[in-house]
Parts: C-alpha cells; structure tokens; sequence
C-alpha cells in the first residue's frame, strides 16, 4: 500500500469531537502519545525489563503514522508529496549519510 492510499483508507475514520475542537490538532497529539507509547517500550528494554518486543513496537509505529495519516487529511496534506519533498532537501542536506 502506497500512503495516498494509506491516507484515503484513513479518511473512512473520524473521532466525534466536541464542537469547535480542532480535528488536526487532535490528531497530532494523538501520534505525539503514540511515539511516547513507543519510547516506552524501548524505555523498559534500556531497563532491563526484557528483550525489545519487535511486534509490540511496530504496532505503535503503525499507531504513529495512522495519527499523522489522519492529520494530513484534516489539513488537507498530500502526505505521500511531502515525503517526497522532504527525501530530496535531505538527501542534499545529509549527504554524506546517503548510501552509494
Ligand atoms: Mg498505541
């Protein structure tokens, strides 16, 4: 799946929110508590708690992006464009990082 579709299957969703709430910025929280789910995992490996669940953790990222997906519709973003943006500023900013 390509995130345009990624992104259209999202739009099907939408959290009833009280009137005048904004849905956009509900969804940015919403992933923001979604990466500190996931940075929690990690958290409890750094403290000896167990090995790293791969599958735990991916299901958070999976949780992260639905958030982003859902705020790019809610601001009207073509988000699979901006990634694509994004990759060539830094592709020219990070140079060096870039495997040949
Ligand atoms: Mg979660």
């Amino acid at each position: 799946m390509d995130i345009k579709a990624a992104q259209r299957q999202c739009e099907a969703y939408t959290c009833p929110l009280p009137e005048g709430h904004d849905r956009g910025s509900y969804y940015i929280l919403g992933a923001a508590g979604e990466v500190g789910e996931a940075a929690n995992i990690v958290k409890k490996v750094l403290r000896g708690d167990g090995p790293l669940d791969k599958q735990e953790l991916a299901l958070e990222f999976a949780d992260v992006l639905i958030y982003l997906l859902c705020a790019s519709n809610a601001y009207e973003i073509d988000l699979e464009r901006a990634f694509e943006q994004k990759m060539e500023i830094n592709a020219k900013r990070f140079k060096r990082w870039v495997k040949t």
